[in-house]
């Protein structure tokens, strides 16, 4: 496992000493992104993928696929890093500025053709409303047309201004909102 020793010996960057899967064409991709756990505390875990799914009820929600760092007893005595990987809502992560969110995979339930689309932001004029402008997640049917797509940080920066407010029937308040609140001591 690499990163393994130097993880032992610096606790605070054990995140970095997580391995990662593989594949044939080389280590799946991931950013960083903030996870509030159960009990209240931040960890920097590892986002790789979201995928839609459609509940029993018919609705359609998103899921984020995380691991977070952990170590386990290795065979030599020591211990080596894992990472514990699991599925999240949005509710309980925390993006980072500067990471640019729409290199991570996305998988929509295929309704239109499938297409490759990433989790990135638009901002999109409220009509009529001169000064107004509402933040929606790229895919939301409301922002369809709406323009270029920003990247977290200029969706945050936007979200900042009066005027400005984030939609809330995609995932662009649930996550923007309290990414927003955290304030910019992170990422
Ligand atoms: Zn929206």
């Amino acid at each position: 496992m690499a990163g393994t020793t130097s993880g032992r010996d610096s606790p605070a960057r054990q995140h970095d000493g997580v391995s990662v899967p593989a594949t044939a064409d080389g280590p799946v991709p991931h950013v960083p992104i903030g996870l509030v756990t159960p009990d209240g505390q931040h960890l920097q875990v590892r986002l790789f993928e979201r995928q839609q799914i459609e509940l029993d009820s018919g609705c359609r929600v998103w899921r984020y696929k995380i691991a977070a760092p952990m170590w386990q007893a290795a065979a030599d005595g020591g211990v080596e890093a894992v990472g514990f990987t699991t599925w999240v809502t949005a509710d309980v992560l925390r993006p980072y500025r500067c990471v640019a969110y729409n290199t991570i995979p996305s998988h929509r339930v295929p309704t239109l053709p499938p297409e490759p689309e990433t989790w990135g932001w638009v901002l999109r004029p409220v009509l009529g409303q001169r000064g107004r402008a509402v933040v929606h997640e790229s895919n939301c049917r409301h922002a369809e047309r709406a323009g270029a797509e920003l990247q977290t940080e200029e969706a945050l920066n936007a979200l900042m201004l009066s005027g400005v407010d984030a939609c809330h029937d995609c995932d662009a308040a649930a996550v923007l909102i309290p990414a927003l609140q955290l304030g910019e001591g992170h990422g």
